[in-house]
């Protein structure tokens, strides 16, 4: 049984989101440094800027701004735009111009900056009875993602996700039954499909009562063919109160037992970028009462120049995400989208930092498995670096596929230290193609934009 977090209710603190037309009433933004607020300002227009009291008061260190990793998470900043980009609304703002003219040059540098990578929203979506349904993505045989239309937001943005983007100024999305029915049909017709991964925005932002909506009919019987319901949510991060404080959180947790009692394994696919997000009271607090359902809880992030482009943040992190009975799963290479000038590693360094890290910690945190980039094919790791008859050679396999035969299937790209992501790497000793892109060439042909399942 769950306790209740009735005895710390003395005063809970209320979820409000902070904005570029609130943030101007915390203290710490009185403090900062006047030429930062403006840059906060400026690029706010075009980046997504979002954070909570929480992730102000308790997660960023205010002594190291600008350099603190929470305030580099969350907080737009000058260096994400070029000089044209931000001159541009610069002036415009500075001028007074009005909110259509703003508008329109900010939608056009949004363009620029690529919002939709690799076709993440036009391809791979499902079809029933000849009908797309736009709010899932199949791509991989054994799991089917959900995005909720009512999850579409979080408790704070990171300034490098785009994801947001396509649902900025959209009025709001109201529950459609039909959005639950369809993915509880689609599952039906799918017998392959073990594992749902409810995605975002962020889920957890949803009230339990929504979210009891939406997956309660996944828990019947006919359902048995799926085993595991992931929830891929930073709520443990940005707001772990959702978990311990708010006015459902008992009732959240009561839902997660469901699921668990239900015989299905839940997963909380947490997204964690630092250490400073599971070391506060309330973040521990909220990871164990998840825990205490029956649920784990998987940490994964992406890789972020700024944020934790360190091996310390790293072992850290999984360290103490061990120590607390979390899971390492998945480290990512930042994709190609938004200020990514701003925060791309080069993958060599990515390595460099994901094997210095593991090579320091137990095995109990080594489940987790980097750098990977999700790209067209799949999920692309780089297991490492070798020569091979004297050519330098990055040593690569996938972790995930369009077709399952791929995955573990080591490939070689030539070693080429500047490159960011997979389609900067080339084939080596003296191949010209990867072994698996003449089927990808045919795969994404037949699919026509559309989604074949493969081996369906
Ligand atoms: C990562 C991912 C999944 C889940 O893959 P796992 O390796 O099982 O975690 C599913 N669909 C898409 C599109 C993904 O990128
Ligand atoms: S929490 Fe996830 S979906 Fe939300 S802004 Fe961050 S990366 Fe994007």
């Amino acid at each position: 049984m769950i306790q209740t977090a009735a005895s710390s209710r003395s005063a809970p603190e209320r979820y409000r989101a902070v904005t570029r037309h609130t943030i101007h009433r915390t203290p710490q933004w009185e403090a900062m440094d006047p030429e930062l607020r403006e840059a906060v300002e400026i690029v706010s227009h075009v980046l997504p800027f979002r954070v909570n009291s929480y992730v102000v008061n308790h997660l960023i260190d205010w002594d190291r701004v600008p350099d603190d990793p929470i305030f580099q998470l969350t907080f737009p900043q000058r260096a994400m735009l070029d000089d044209d980009d931000f001159n541009r609304v610069a002036d415009l703002v500075r001028g007074q111009a009005d909110r259509d003219e703003i508008k329109a040059v900010v939608n056009e540098i949004r363009m620029g900056l690529n919002p939709h990578p690799a076709g993440q929203m036009t391809h791979n979506v499902p079809e029933l009875n000849g009908r797309r349904l736009e709010g899932m993505q199949h791509k991989y045989r054994e799991t089917l993602l959900f995005f909720p239309a009512r999850g579409q937001t979080c408790h704070a943005y990171c300034t490098y996700c785009f994801r947001w983007a396509q649902f900025v100024g959209m009025p709001e999305i109201k529950f459609e039954a039909r959005e639950s029915e369809d993915l509880v049909a689609y599952l039906k017709a799918h017998p392959e499909i073990t594992d749902v991964l409810v995605t975002g925005g962020d889920p957890m932002i949803m009230k339990t009562k929504l979210l009891r909506e939406y997956l309660a009919p996944l828990l019947s019987e006919e359902m048995e063919h799926l085993k595991t319901i992931r929830i891929g949510t930073k709520s443990p991060a940005y707001w772990p109160q959702r978990f311990v404080t708010d006015d459902d959180a008992d009732d959240a947790l009561r839902f997660f037992e469901d699921v668990v009692r239900s015989g299905k394994h839940l997963a909380i696919m947490g997204h964690f970028s630092h250490p400073v997000e599971i070391r506060t009271e309330m973040a521990r607090k909220a990871l164990r009462r998840i825990r205490s359902t029956g649920a784990e809880v998987r940490m994964q992030a992406p890789l972020i120049r700024h944020v934790n482009d360190n091996v310390e943040a790293w072992t850290d992190l999984w360290r103490e995400g061990v120590r607390q009975g979390l899971i390492p799963y998945y480290m990512f290479v930042e994709r190609d989208t938004g200020a990514k000038n701003y925060f791309e590693i080069p993958l060599a360094r990515g390595l460099e930092i994901y094997q210095e890290a593991f090579r320091q910690l137990s095995g109990l945190c080594r489940t987790v498995r980097g750098p990977s980039m999700s790209a067209h094919p799949g999920k692309v790791r780089i297991l490492g670096t070798a020569e091979v008859h004297g050519e330098k050679v990055f040593v690569l396999d996938l972790l995930q596929a369009r077709n399952p035969d791929w995955v573990g299937r080591p490939f070689f790209a030539r070693f080429d230290p500047e490159a960011t992501w997979v389609n900067h790497l080339e084939p080596a000793l003296g191949r010209d193609r990867f072994f698996f892109q003449d089927e990808l060439d045919e795969l994404t042909v037949s699919a026509a934009g559309a989604l074949p399942v493969v081996n369906a």
